[in-house]
C-alpha cells in the first residue's frame, strides 16, 4: 500500500468530522442573508488548503462571492493542473421535507445529510486532502497544482468570467479538473465528455391597445394567441426536427466510436418513461433518447403566457401574448448564431394583423466536448477503471456549465470532470446526502489521478 493510502486510512475519522465542520457552515451563495456564510466557507477551505501545505493561499475578491486560491508549483518539467470546485450551496427550501436540519449534518451509515454534502462540498474537500496526503506521504506532488474553488457555482458564476479575464496570468495552466461532477453507480464510473450549450429569447405578440369584448370584436382582427401558437407550432415538424433554417448547419456528426460510445451506456426506457410519468417517449426520429438529451440540439418553449387564464370564463380577445424560449445547443453551434437564426424565423412565420418582437436574451452559454482521447480524459479514464475494476461509461451532460468554456478562452485549457456524486443524492432538493464511502473514494480517485496526469508529457496537452 502507498504511503498516501496508508495516511487517508488512518486519518479518515478525522477527515469525516473535518468535513461535517464545513457543512454546517450555510453558504448559500442566492440568498443576500448568506454573503457571510459564503465568505466563512471560503476562509474554511482557504484555511485548510495552507494547512494541506498549498501555499500563496489566497482569498480573492471577485466583486461577488470569492475565489479561494492556492498553488504548489514545485514539480518543474511536470503539468500544472488546475483544480476547480465549488463550496456554495442551493438553498434549502422546503424546509419542511428535510429529516434533518440541512446544516446540522448526520451520519447515518453510508450516508452523511447535509446541503452541499453531494454538490459540491465532498468532491472538492476530497481533493484538498489528497494533496495533503502526497506532500505528507511524498513529501512533494508529482506534478504542479493550482486550486480554484469558488463560491458563486450555484447562481451561474456570474462574476467568474470578468475575473478569470483578469486573472490569466495567475491561473495559467495545462489542464484543469473539476471536481464537481458525478459517477453512473456504486458500482459503475462514467467519464463526463460534454456539456450542452444555452441560448434564450422571448417573443411577444400585440394585437390591439387593450384587451377587446371578443362578442363585439371576435372576427375581424387578429388574435395574438392564435398569431403565436401558429408560429411557435411552426418550429418543429412532425418528426421532432426544428424547422429553423440553417439550425442544424454547424452540428458536430457524430463518430461511430461517438454513437458507439453511447450506445454501449444502458437505458430503461420503462424505468425512465415511469419516472417522468409521461405516457411515451416523443423526440427527434433516427436518435435514441441518450443522443437526444446528450448530442442533438433542442427547442423548447418554456412558458407562455396572454388572456384570460382564472376561473370561470371571460368573453376577452387579448391585446398581447408572450412565450419563452431556450435552446440546448451541441458542438458547434454558436449561441448568438443560432439565437438570431430562431428570431428571424419567428419573424418570418409572423402572421399580419399583428405585432411581433423576439428578445434575444442574455443568458447563453457555448456547448463544451473535451474528446474521449484528450490526453486528461485518458488519464482518468485509466484510474476509474482500476478503481471500480471496469471502464467508465462515456456520458454527457445535457446541462450547461458555463465555467468550462472560461476555461477554455482565458487559460487555453481543456477540463476533466472527476467528481463523486451520485444520482440519488438529492442534489438541489431535500435530504441531500453523501457517501461515506464515496468520500473514501474520492480522496484514493484524487491521488492516483494527480499521478496519472503526472505522467503525461505537458506538449500534448
Ligand atoms: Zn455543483
Amino acid at each position: 500500500m502507498s504511503g498516501w493510502q496508508r495516511i487517508l486510512d488512518a486519518k479518515q475519522a478525522e477527515n469525516l468530522a473535518e468535513f461535517l465542520e464545513l457543512l454546517r457552515i450555510p453558504s448559500i451563495s442566492s440568498l443576500p442573508a448568506h454573503t457571510t456564510a459564503v465568505q466563512a466557507a471560503a476562509e474554511w477551505v482557504a484555511a485548510r488548503l495552507a494547512r494541506a501545505g498549498l501555499e500563496r493561499v489566497e482569498i480573492l475578491p471577485t466583486g461577488g462571492h470569492p475565489v479561494v486560491y492556492g498553488e504548489w508549483l514545485h514539480a518543474p518539467g511536470k503539468p500544472t493542473v488546475l483544480i476547480y470546485g465549488h463550496f456554495d450551496t442551493q438553498p434549502v427550501d422546503p424546509l419542511e421535507l428535510w429529516t434533518h436540519p440541512p446544516f446540522t449534518p448526520v451520519v447515518e451509515g453510508d450516508r452523511i445529510y447535509a446541503r452541499g454534502a453531494s454538490d459540491d462540498k465532498g468532491s472538492m474537500f476530497a481533493t484538498i486532502l489528497a494533496v495533503e496526503a502526497l506532500l505528507q506521504a511524498e513529501g512533494a506532488l508529482p506534478l504542479n497544482v493550482k486550486f480554484l474553488l469558488e463560491g458563486q457555482e450555484e447562481i451561474g458564476s456570474p462574476q467568474l468570467p470578468a475575473f478569470m479575464a483578469a486573472q490569466r496570468a495567475r491561473f495559467a495552466c495545462d489542464l484543469a479538473v473539476s471536481a464537481d461532477g458525478g459517477q453512473w453507480a456504486e458500482d459503475q464510473p462514467e467519464l463526463t465528455l460534454g456539456t450542452r450549450g444555452l441560448c434564450a429569447l422571448q417573443v411577444d405578440v400585440t394585437g390591439s391597445a387593450a384587451d377587446l369584448h371578443s362578442g363585439i370584436y371576435g372576427g375581424t382582427v387578429q388574435n395574438p394567441i392564435h398569431a403565436l401558437v401558429a408560429i411557435l407550432a411552426e418550429l418543429h415538424d412532425e418528426q421532432g426536427r426544428i424547422t429553423v433554417p440553417g439550425f442544424y448547419d454547424q452540428v458536430h456528426v457524430l463518430s461511430e466510436a461517438e454513437k458507439a460510445a453511447i450506445a454501449a451506456v444502458p437505458f430503461d426506457a420503462e424505468a425512465y418513461v415511469r419516472r417522468l410519468g409521461v405516457p411515451e417517449l416523443f423526440g427527434e426520429a433516427g436518435y435514441s433518447t441518450l443522443e437526444r438529451a446528450w448530442v442533438r440540439p433542442t427547442l423548447e418553449v418554456n412558458g407562455i403566457w396572454g388572456g384570460f387564464t382564472d376561473a370561470g370564463m371571460k368573453t376577452v380577445l387579448p391585446a398581447q401574448a408572450h412565450a419563452k424560449i431556450t435552446c440546448r445547443l451541441v458542438p458547434h453551434q454558436e449561441p448568438g448564431r443560432i439565437a438570431q437564426l430562431v428570431a428571424a424565423h419567428v419573424m418570418r412565420l409572423a402572421p399580419p394583423g399583428v405585432k411581433v418582437e423576439v428578445t434575444i436574451m442574455q443568458n447563453a452559454a457555448l456547448p463544451y466536448v473535451v474528446e474521449a482521447n484528450h490526453p486528461g480524459n485518458v488519464a482518468a479514464y485509466a484510474v476509474l477503471e482500476e478503481l471500480y475494476g471496469k471502464p467508465p461509461y462515456l456520458t454527457r451532460s445535457g446541462g450547461s456549465v458555463p465555467l468550462y468554456n472560461l476555461f477554455r478562452e482565458h487559460l487555453g485549457v481543456s477540463t476533466v470532470t472527476f467528481g463523486f456524486g451520485l444520482p440519488d443524492e438529492n442534489i438541489h432538493s431535500p435530504n441531500e446526502f453523501w457517501r461515506v464511502s464515496s468520500f473514501r473514494r474520492a480522496c484514493v480517485a484524487y491521488a492516483m489521478l494527480l499521478h496519472e496526469l503526472a505522467k503525461l508529457d505537458v506538449k500534448t496537452l
